[in-house]
């Protein structure tokens, strides 16, 4: 899961970057940037 790191906001999408790589939407506050937040569950990274 990943959070806005201007409004804390959950509702942040990625979206295609083409070939510079990822980066983010948020829906609420319109914040685009590769930066964001993420929750350290770690539900999937554990290998
Ligand atoms: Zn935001």
């Amino acid at each position: 899961m990943f959070y806005c790191p201007v409004c804390k906001s959950p509702e942040i999408y990625p979206v295609a970057g083409g070939v510079v790589g990822q980066v983010f939407v948020c829906k609420k506050c319109r914040y685009r940037g590769s930066f964001v937040l993420e929750t350290d569950g770690k539900d999937d990274e554990l290998k």
